[in-house]
């Protein structure tokens, strides 16, 4: 009944490892990457609202005009970006973005660059278009180097894909290799995705945009882990103009537009500061740190909501299912890199399931 393609993808490793978790009694769940927060109240308010006054209908498919003149006031004031509201759509969350860019971009056989380990989709959905990741090895400190994603450019490379902070190892990569990724990038002629989706979990210092200094960059971010908004989803994708344009048709025959009344929140959540929830993960992290530093070596954790360790054997898989055991849930590093030797933990929990997995990760054998 299936394409050949769907044979190309697996199904996610966290979501398997979430549904378990989910049928266990008070599990220690550390598998899903949300926030650990609610949406604050006065978007929902604004959400609610924008039901009762009726904008229930279909949205312009590239978003409604005034969160499009939002999203590029943003992006100008906050990463340095030169936006204009015509080079910019409202997706359906990251997500969206990622298989809007993905499906317009690549046919089969082209190749794409990224940090491994990675973000799921991103290597699941370039297979699932026939296109090849090409992984950039950042064991053991996890820090993307330019010089190591220039070797592996080909003339078949299309683009380089950069999340910083990084899923799943909480990776930061500084303003300095940044700079020298534009460089080579610009060099080669070659497109940059930036997933900058963690932009705001940043604990040490701020945030860089590479769009900001590259302008052929696809900058995607959203709402979904800075406003907890994950089940709204809501996302925003800038980059040149032909990219853009081809994300839209494609949206006409896709997901249409981006939520309507999320959209009209979602102005509002741009005016809405994420300090109180990334200070609160600044503080699982904080907690982590201390617990687990002791037992396991800690690299990466700069930023987002995640830490990525090696298991004491260096079998991932094995420590997972021992973890699990002990109703303790965490996804084996396999599901997002080519090798199997760690296991990512999500501390965006209450700080009690925190303080407990904590204790429990640091004695296993
Ligand atoms: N990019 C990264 C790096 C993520 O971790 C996630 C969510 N886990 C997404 C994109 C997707 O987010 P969204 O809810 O906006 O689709």
């Amino acid at each position: 009944m299936l394409s050949e393609r769907m044979s190309r993808i697996d199904p996610s490793g966290v979501r398997r490892m979430f549904s378990l978790a989910s049928r266990m009694e008070n599990p220690l769940n550390f598998s899903l990457g949300q926030p650990d927060a609610d949406v604050p109240d006065e978007i929902k308010e604004v959400l609610i609202e924008a039901i009762r006054r009726g904008c229930n209908r279909y949205s312009p498919t590239a978003g409604y005009p005034e969160l499009l003149e939002a999203v590029a006031a943003k992006l100008k004031t906050k990463n340095g970006i030169n936006a204009e509201p015509t080079n910019i759509l409202i997706t359906a969350g990251v997500s969206g973005g990622l298989n809007l860019s993905y499906s317009a971009l690549f046919d089969p056989g082209d190749e794409l660059i990224m940090a491994d380990p990675y973000f799921v989709l991103y290597k699941e959905l370039a297979r699932f278009l026939g296109a090849v990741p090409r992984f950039v090895d950042t064991y053991p400190t996890f820090d993307l180097k330019a010089e190591q994603v220039e070797r592996l450019i080909t003339s078949k490379t299309k683009a380089i894909m950069i999340n910083s902070p990084n899923n799943p190892t909480g990776a930061v990569i500084e303003p300095e290799e940044l700079e020298k990724l534009a460089w080579v990038a610009r060099r080669h002629d070659l497109l940059v995705i930036s997933d900058e989706i963690y932009e705001d979990f940043v604990y040490q210092r701020r945030h860089f945009s590479i769009g900001s200094i590259y302008e052929k960059t696809l900058t995607l971010n959203g709402l979904s882990k800075s406003h907890a908004m994950m089940g709204w989803r809501l996302g925003y994708a800038h980059g040149p103009r032909e990219l853009i344009q081809a994300m839209s048709e494609l949206q006409q025959y896709s997901f249409v537009c981006a939520p309507t009344l999320v959209q009209v929140a979602a102005v509002r959540a741009l005016q809405t500061s994420s300090e109180g929830i990334v200070g609160q993960h600044r503080h699982k992290r904080n907690i982590v740190v201390e617990t687990l530093g002791d037992r396991f070596t800690i690299h990466g954790a700069q930023g987002a909501f995640y830490v990525f360790l090696e298991a004491p054997d260096g079998d991932g898989d094995a420590f997972v299912d021992r973890a699990v055991e002990q109703n303790v849930f965490v996804v084996p590093g396999s599901t997002f890199s080519e090798k199997h030797s760690h296991f990512r933990m999500c501390y965006a929990v209450p700080d009690d399931v925190l303080i407990k997995g904590t204790e429990i990760l640091k004695t296993l054998k």
